[in-house]
C-alpha cells in the first residue's frame, strides 16, 4: 500500500511543534510494518536542506492565479529518515527559512498543494492513500475530487489528520482565483462561514479524518474555533488515534543530546546527573524540586498563567522550588517571564527561543513538567517526559486525559488538575513538592512512568487498520 503524507513540517527537516514529530515518525513505523509511506513537504532554506543531497525527480510550472511558478520535486538521496522524503521546491515562494508567518502564507501553501497534485498527476503516480496533515494540505481532498485537472486521481482515498483544530488557514472568496479550475456547483465544500476554509473543506471532502487523541475527537464538537457544528455532523467519519513517540530518538539510554544516559535501573543516578546540568545552565539549586515548561508561549498552552503561578508558588513554598522555562511565542508572555527571572534569580530562569537539544536535556533533568494547556490535541511533551522519568503535571484536556493518570488514582504516575487557572497550577505544584519529600515513592512512580509504552507501534497499526478499511486498490 502506497501512502503520501503531506505536511508543512517533518522532523528533522523542519520542526515548529508536534506536527513535525508525528510526520517524522509515523511513516517510518508504517514502512517497518510493510507499507510504502513517503513524506512530501515544502522545501525550506534550513540546515537539513542545505546539508543533505537531493535529486530532482520532476519539474514543471504551476499556475497560481495569473502568476506562473516553476517548481521542482526533490528527493532526498539516501532515505536515511526511514522513508522517502520529497520536497516541493518553489524558488522565491517556499525556499525561506521559517515555516510559517509570512504575509503570503496563503499563496505558499496553495502552491505547495498544487505542485504536489501536478507532480503525481503528470508523472502518472497513483498512491493508494493521500494522507493530509492540518490545514496546510487541507485543500487537496477537494481539488482531487472537484477539479478537472486531477480527474485521473479522483478515486484515490484521502485521510486527513487534525493536529490542531484551532487553526483553519481560512481566507476570503476573493482569492478563489488562486485555485485551478474547479467545479463551481461544489463550492459549498470549500466554504465555512462565508470564506474558503481549508480545514473545514478537508473534513468535508476526505474519506476519513483522524484526531491525534480520542478525547480531542469529542472536544472538537464542543470547541474548534467555529467548526463545532461541522465536527458534530461529520463525526461518523472521525477517528481518534493517540500519537506515539519515536522511541529511537526519545530514548534516555541512547540520547546523544543529554549529558548522562540512563535506563530504568540507573534512573536515580542518571536523573541527578542530568538535573545538575540543567541547574548549572539555568543557575538553579539542584537540591530543590525542579519544575519546567517547554513549549510555545501561547494562550492555548496556558503559558499566560505561568508567571503568576510561579511567583505565587515561590512565595507560598518559601523558595523551596525552582523553575526552568524554555519557549517562545507571545511577546507579552515572554516579557512577563523575563521579568520573573529578573525578580527571582536562582529560583526561576527562562530561555526564550527554540533549542531541541536543551529540550532533551530538560526532559531528562527536570523533576516535574508543567502543562497547564487550555487545548492539547495530543501533547507530546508529557510522553517524552514520562519516558525520561519526569512527572508531567497536566490540565485534564485532550490527549493529556488519554495519556496521564493522576498518581492518586490506581496505576497512576502523573498529576492532573481540572481548570486552566493559577489556583489549580499552584495546588498541583504543592502536591508535587509534597511528593518530592518522599523520595522512595517518587522513585517508584518514576520507574512506573519509564515502563509505559507510548511507542508508535500500536498507533501506527491503528492507522493501517483505518487505511485498510478504505479498501485501497492494491
Ligand atoms: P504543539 O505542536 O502544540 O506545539 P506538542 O506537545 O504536540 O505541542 O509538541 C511540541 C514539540 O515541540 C515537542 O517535541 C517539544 O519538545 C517541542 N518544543 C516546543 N517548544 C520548544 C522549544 N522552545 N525548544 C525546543 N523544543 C520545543
Amino acid at each position: 500500500m502506497k501512502i503520501f503524507h503531506l505536511s508543512a513540517e517533518c522532523y528533522p527537516v523542519a520542526k515548529v511543534g508536534g506536527l513535525a514529530d508525528v510526520v517524522g515518525a509515523l511513516p517510518k513505523y508504517q514502512n517497518l510494518a510493510g507499507l510504502q509511506a513517503a513524506v512530501v513537504m515544502p522545501y525550506y532554506d534550513r540546515k537539513f536542506t542545505r546539508e543533505n543531497e537531493f535529486e530532482v525527480v520532476f519539474n514543471a510550472a504551476t499556475l497560481l492565479g495569473n502568476k506562473r511558478y516553476y517548481f521542482e520535486i526533490l528527493k532526498e538521496k539516501t532515505n536515511k529518515l526511514g522513508f522517502e522524503l520529497f520536497l516541493v521546491h518553489i524558488p522565491g515562494l517556499l525556499d525561506r527559512e521559517n515555516v510559517y508567518s509570512y504575509p503570503d502564507e496563503r499563496e505558499q501553501f496553495i502552491a505547495f498543494q498544487l505542485a504536489f497534485l501536478d507532480w503525481i498527476s503528470y508523472s502518472q503516480q497513483t498512491p493508494d492513500i493521500i494522507h493530509c496533515h492540518d490545514h496546510h494540505s487541507g485543500l487537496v481532498p477537494f481539488l482531487l475530487y472537484h477539479s478537472k485537472l486531477y480527474r485521473r486521481l479522483a478515486n484515490v482515498a484521502t485521510v486527513f489528520t487534525i493536529h490542531n483544530g484551532q487553526y483553519h488557514g481560512a481566507f476570503s472568496w476573493e482569492y478563489v482565483s488562486l485555485l485551478p479550475e474547479i467545479d463551481f456547483t461544489q463550492t459549498g465544500l470549500l466554504d465555512w462561514a462565508g470564506g474558503i476554509n481549508p480545514l473545514a473543506s478537508a473534513v468535508k471532502c476526505c474519506w476519513k479524518y483522524t484526531t491525534v487523541s480520542p478525547t480531542y475527537l469529542t472536544e472538537l464538537t464542543i470547541s474548534s474555533n467555529g467548526l463545532e457544528y461541522l465536527f458534530w455532523v461529520e463525526r461518523a467519519k472521525g477517528y481518534g488515534i493517540i500519537n506515539g513517540i519515536d522511541t529511537e530518538i526519545w530514548n534516555p539510554k541512547t540520547d546523544a543530546m543529554i549529558a548522562s544516559s540512563f535506563n530504568v535501573k540507573t534512573l536515580a543516578k542518571g536523573k541527578q546527573a542530568n538535573k545538575q546540568v540543567v541547574c548549572e545552565r539555568f543557575g538553579l539549586n539542584p537540591d530543590k524540586p525542579l519544575f519546567s515548561f517547554i513549549g510555545r508561549l501561547v494562550v492555548e498552552k496556558g503559558a499566560d498563567l505561568l508567571p503568576e503561578a510561579i511567583e505565587r508558588s515561590l512565595i507560598e513554598l518559601e523558595g523551596q522550588v525552582s523553575f526552568a522555562i524554555l519557549g517562545s511565542g507571545d511577546e507579552e508572555m515572554e516579557l512577563a517571564l523575563l521579568e520573573l527571572k529578573e525578580k527571582y534569580p536562582g529560583l526561576c530562569d527562562v530561555f526564550i527561543g527554540y533549542d531541541e537539544a536543551l529540550a532533551h536535556q530538560i526532559y531528562a533533568g527536570a523533576d516535574f513538567l508543567l502543562m497547564p494547556s487550555r487545548v492539547e490535541p495530543c501533547g507530546l511533551n508529557q510522553l517524552y517526559s514520562l519516558r525520561y522519568g519526569t512527572m508531567p503535571i497536566v490540565r485534564s484536556t485532550g490527549g493529556l486525559i488519554d495519556s496521564v493518570i493522576d498518581f492518586g488514582d490506581e496505576g497512576g504516575y502523573g498529576i492532573r488538575f481540572n481548570n486552566a487557572s493559577v489556583d489549580d497550577i499552584c495546588y498541583s505544584i504543592t502536591r508535587a513538592h509534597g511528593l518530592y519529600q518522599n523520595p522512595a515513592q517518587l522513585l517508584a512512580l518514576r520507574k512506573r512512568m519509564m515502563a509505559l509504552d507510548f511507542s508508535w507501534d500500536r498507533s501506527a497499526k491503528e492507522y493501517i487498520d483505518l487505511y485498510e478499511s478504505l479498501n485501497p486498490t492494491i
